[in-house]
């Protein structure tokens, strides 16, 4: 049921690696997020549509193919998508960026929405929604079907990490929602983090423990 597209990439599986160890700095652990979300990018927009435009080289005039950036809008899930989202725009600067504030709850584990913001014409859009964990799924699965009322073109989903019960839920809720991501680890423990996995992302993106 699940659609998920492991980007099994040396450069990825590398900086990945270096990232999990638990003696990276903060600004370590920052960088690498940004080198991997734009090589993720990548692959994930690959199948984007070009069109061609007229071009003058210095030598003649050339049809060239371009991408329409205008056409795609990143949804980061604060605060950890954040961290992906950087290293998104690196390589796609001209895509709008939508926010969707989601926190767990540390009892339900349940995602409790307290921010929404999505440029107006989301319907026109290809939607790219970001979280570096898919580890329950719950705040992914939220944050996709708040989307997915706005009726975007299509939406994906990208993270760093993910496990097989983030898998099975997300799937088992947005079958037509691709996941890509680094690496499906082992499982989740009982507080809901991936094992190995990274730790707390957003800990470790904004060195707040
Ligand atoms: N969120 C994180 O930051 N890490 C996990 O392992 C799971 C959810």
């Amino acid at each position: 049921m699940s659609d998920v597209r492991v980007i099994d990439h040396p450069l990825v599986q590398h900086k990945l690696t270096l990232m999990r160890r638990k003696d990276a700095s903060t600004s370590t652990f920052r960088r690498l997020l940004n080198e991997l979300a734009a090589l993720m990018t990548y692959e994930v927009t690959r199948d984007m549509p070009l069109h061609e435009v007229d071009i003058q080289t210095p030598l003649e005039t050339m049809k060239g193919r371009v991408i329409d950036g205008k056409k795609l809008v990143f949804v980061s899930i604060l605060r950890a998508g954040t961290g992906i989202l950087d290293g998104m725009l690196d390589v796609v600067p001209g895509a709008r960026v939508g926010h969707i504030g989601l926190y767990r709850d540390p009892k339900t584990l349940l995602a409790v929405e307290y921010y929404f913001k999505m440029p107006q014409d989301m319907h026109e859009r290809d939607a790219i929604v970001v979280d570096p964990m898919l580890a329950t799924g719950n705040s992914a699965i939220a944050a996709v079907e708040r989307i997915k009322a706005l009726g975007p073109r299509s939406i994906k989903f990208v993270c760093l990490l993910t496990c097989p019960e983030g898998v099975a839920a997300f799937g088992a809720a947005h079958p037509d929602v691709p996941i890509f991501t680094a690496a499906v680890d082992r499982q989740l423990n009982d507080h809901g983090y991936i094992l190995p996995g990274l730790g707390d992302a957003g800990d470790r993106i904004f060195g707040t423990k």
